[in-house]
């Protein structure tokens, strides 16, 4: 049982009475969903540890991850300056948004270059692409053509393609190399996704060492 040095009636309740509380992962700090709280949903998360929320579609508490398993423990709960908002640190069990998205926001509305020079980001992208094809194949697809021809295929490419680093980092040109990592690391996205692997996996592995 959690024990809040902070008491229902000191927060800031929106017209509703429920107070929003933007969900966090507690390792990556991944913005997860947004959802809100009632006092009956605040006193179950404390006492049970795991995020509960008033369902405003449904008018209903609700223990995140009742139905799909996806709960999510709590690890830390903050309340922001004016006490209208809690920020919740959790560490999530599968995926945070009902569509199996890791988090509810993935619509891009605005998206500056930054993206595009973000290496996590273009890494992000290009896997969720990767992704897609599997599951939306797209005529005339070279990554159609890999997944069609199987995990014998794709080896054999992320083979050649490393074989073809270590070529271009003997070539005195330097440009070279640069096509050739591109290439490797996405003929590994590739097996990647084939394999059911995802960054969040490979990054939490390279975190621990
Ligand atoms: P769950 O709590 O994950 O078992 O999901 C139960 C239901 O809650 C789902 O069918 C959705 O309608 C809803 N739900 C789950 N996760 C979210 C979310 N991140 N944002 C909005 N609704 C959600
Ligand atoms: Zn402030
Ligand atoms: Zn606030
Ligand atoms: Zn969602």
């Amino acid at each position: 049982r959690l024990t809040s040095n902070m008491d229902w009636s000191e927060f800031q309740l929106n017209s509703d009475g429920l107070i929003p509380v933007i969900v966090q992962d507690y390792k990556t700090n991944e913005v997860l969903m947004l959802a809100y709280m009632n006092e009956d949903a605040f006193h179950i998360t404390l006492s049970i540890g795991k995020m509960t929320y008033w369902s405003r579609s449904r008018q209903e508490l609700w223990t995140k991850g009742m139905t799909s398993g996806h709960v999510q423990y709590v690890k830390s709960l903050t309340l922001d300056c004016d006490h209208d908002t809690i920020l919740a640190k959790v560490s999530q069990v599968g995926a945070a948004c009902h569509t199996g998205n890791p988090t509810c926001f993935f619509q891009d509305l605005v998206a500056e270059e930054y993206l595009e020079k973000n290496p996590l980001k273009v890494f992000e992208n290009e896997f969720n692409i990767i992704k897609d094809r599997k599951t939306n194949p797209k005529e005339g697809s070279y990554t159609n053509y890999l997944f069609d021809k199987g995990i014998d295929k794709i080896l054999k490419k992320v083979g050649e393609e490393a074989t073809e680093i270590v070529i271009a980092a003997k070539n005195p040109d330097p440009e070279e190399i640069k096509y050739e990592i591109a290439d490797f690391l996405y003929h590994v996205m590739v097996l990647m996704v084939e394999k059911g692997l995802s960054w969040d996996d490979v990054i939490e592995e390279l975190s621990q060492r």
